[in-house]
């Protein structure tokens, strides 16, 4: 059997509106985006890189938004045929957030993902304690985007106390806890125990020694592996990980034992 690979980060967007989605993230990181945020291509590619199960998801950037984005991710999720696992969004201006959190579980969404520079607010912000209570309170895992030196919404420091205040909820910070600014994540990061980090959009920007010595700071068994599609190519991403030369043990761990056992997934392989 091959080893399974879990890829805990991957954005999607329905067909008619994918193109304008892309161009945007691309102009707002001003990266050049590799791939082209569909479903369809991030089956193939995904395929051929060796990558056995995908996280989806979309972010809503105005509250009208949740229910259409996350009934999409659910459709798309039940037509993969288990090889897709859904995360939901909120937004944190939205009036009735704790029905948006019950349509997430109704939908067997498996966490939250949230994008702070994204969708305009910072994480620490008052508006946003409602959504870690209440996935505090459901146990659904948030995946958080970390980072960004050009901004202050997302920044390590910020995260820091929501992880003090809510120690039952289960974040995983993206980026190895902080796009653009690595070293100042791991100082600040370090040592919670519920809070996790993916790899993705990282590897491409840092030598894989420093990646290497930043995740076994963090500790392999609170790190997992995420392609941040459509910014990478699957397979590219794949090749940067092994690249990182880490323990068969870390690997396992990295690439798909941590992700099942926090988004609870029954098939990996
Ligand atoms: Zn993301």
């Amino acid at each position: 059997m091959k080893t399974p690979i879990v890829d805990c980060h991957c954005h999607i967007y329905p067909e008619k509106v994918a193109a304008k989605a892309v161009q945007g993230i691309g102009a707002f990181y001003d990266v050049p985006m590799c791939e082209d945020g569909t479903k369809a291509t991030l089956c193939r590619e995904t395929k051929e890189a060796g990558i056995t199960h995908s996280m989806i998801f979309s972010v809503a950037t105005k509250p009208a938004q949740v229910g259409s984005i996350n009934s999409f991710i659910a459709d798309e999720v039940q037509s993969s045929e288990k090889t897709m696992t859904g995360l939901g969004t909120l937004h944190p201006d939205s009036e009735h957030l704790e029905d948006d959190v019950k349509q997430i579980l109704a939908l067997d969404l498996r966490g939250v993902k949230l994008h702070p520079d994204v969708q305009g607010f910072k994480i620490d912000d008052y508006r946003c304690l409602k959504i870690y209570e209440l996935c505090e309170k459901y146990q659904l895992p948030v995946l958080l985007h970390t980072g960004d030196k050009r901004y202050d919404m997302s920044n390590p420091n910020r995260l820091r106390p929501i992880c003090e205040i809510f120690e039952g909820l289960t974040v995983i910070a993206a980026h190895l806890g902080g796009y653009s600014v690595w070293d100042e994540a791991v100082l600040q990061l370090r040592g919670f125990k519920n809070l996790y980090f993916d790899c993705s959009s990282t590897m491409a920007f840092l030598p894989p020694e420093k990646t290497a010595s930043i995740i076994r700071q963090y500790g392999a068994e609170q790190v997992v592996f995420g392609t941040d599609y459509p910014m990478w190519s699957p397979k590219g991403e794949v090749e940067r990980f092994y690249a990182l030369n880490l323990t068969p043990e870390e690997n396992e761990l990295i690439l798909w034992k941590n992700a099942q056992r926090l988004f609870r997934l029954e098939q990996v392989s």
